[in-house]
C-alpha cells in the first residue's frame, strides 16, 4: 500500500509573512489526514523559516532543486548536504523549469539525483512531455528516456527510496489539466516501466501527478490507482485550496 503524498511547489513566491501564514494554515489539515505526507517545497531562502515553523507538525518539506556538488567554488548553488541540515526530507530534482529554463540535462539530473540520495535526502524525480510530444504521441517514449538516464546511473534499486512525479509541461501551470484516463494511463506506463527492470521496487515507488491540479479536479485524478498523490504549484500558495487537496487523498 502506498501512502499518498501531497507535495507543494511555491517556486520563486512568498514572503516572511506569507510563509508563515501558510505553514500555520496547513497544521491542522496536515494533522487532520493521518494517512496522508504533507510536504512544502519553498525557495531555499525560506528553508530556515519552514523547518523551525513546521517543528512538531504533520508538515515535511523539501527543495526544488539542489546542486549536484557537495560543496566547492560553485556560486549560487544550495548543496543537498546543507539542505539536509535544514532538515529537507525531500528534493525536487528535474522539474521542467530546471529542464528548459536552466537548460538541465537527461545527465544533470541523474547526477543530482544521486547527489540528494547520498545526502540521506529523498529525490522526487519530475519527468514529462512537451505539447509537442504529446501530440506526436511521444510520451511514453519521453518518460521512458527521462527514467533510463537515471536507471543507467542510479540503478532500480534507487526508486526503493526516491518518488516520481509526471508533470506533463503542457499541463504546469497553464490550467489545462491532464484527464484523469490520460494521467492514469501514463501512470500505469511509468510503473510498468520500471516493474520491467524490477517489479517489487515499481510496486512500491509513489508516482505523483502534477501539473494544474487544484480544489476541484483533485479528488478524480487522485482516486485513479496508479495516481499516488500531487505536486502541486499554484494551489499549493492558498491554505483553502491546498487543503482541500490534501483532504481529497
Ligand atoms: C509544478 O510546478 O510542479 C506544478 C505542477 O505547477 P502547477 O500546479 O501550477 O501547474
Amino acid at each position: 500500500m502506498r501512502q499518498p503524498l501531497i507535495m507543494g511547489n511555491w517556486k520563486l513566491n512568498g514572503t516572511k509573512a506569507s510563509v508563515e501564514a501558510l505553514i500555520n494554515g496547513l497544521k491542522a489539515p496536515a494533522a487532520a489526514a493521518a494517512n496522508v505526507e504533507v510536504a512544502v517545497c519553498p525557495s531555499v531562502i525560506f528553508l530556515g523559516q519552514v523547518e523551525q515553523l513546521t517543528a512538531g507538525s504533520a508538515i515535511k518539506f523539501g527543495s526544488q532543486d539542489a546542486d549536484l556538488h557537495t560543496a566547492g567554488a560553485f556560486t549560487g548553488e544550495n548543496s543537498p548536504v546543507m539542505l539536509k541540515e535544514f532538515g529537507c526530507k525531500y528534493a525536487l530534482v528535474g522539474h521542467s523549469e530546471r529542464r528548459t529554463l536552466h537548460a538541465e540535462t537527461d545527465a544533470v539530473v541523474a547526477a543530482k539525483y544521486v547527489a540528494i540520495q547520498a545526502a540521506g535526502l529523498i529525490p522526487v524525480l519530475c519527468i514529462g512531455e512537451t505539447l509537442e510530444q504529446f501530440e506526436a504521441n511521444e510520451t511514453n517514449a519521453v518518460v521512458e528516456a527521462q527514467l533510463k538516464a537515471v536507471i543507467d546511473v542510479a540503478g532500480i534499486e534507487s526508486f526503493a527510496n526516491a518518488v516520481v512525479a509526471y508533470e506533463p509541461v503542457w499541463a504546469i501551470g497553464t490550467g489545462k489539466t491532464a484527464t484523469p484516463e490520460i494521467a492514469q494511463t501514463v501512470h500505469a506506463h511509468i510503473r510498468a516501466y520500471l516493474a520491467g527492470f524490477n517489479a517489487a521496487v515499481a510496486a512500491k515507488v509513489q508516482v505523483l501527478y502534477g501539473g494544474s491540479m487544484n480544489a476541484a479536479n483533485a479528488a478524480e485524478l487522485l482516486a485513479q490507482t496508479d495516481i499516488d498523490g500531487g505536486l502541486i504549484g499554484g494551489a499549493s500558495l492558498k491554505v483553502e485550496d491546498f487543503s482541500t487537496i490534501i483532504a481529497a487523498a
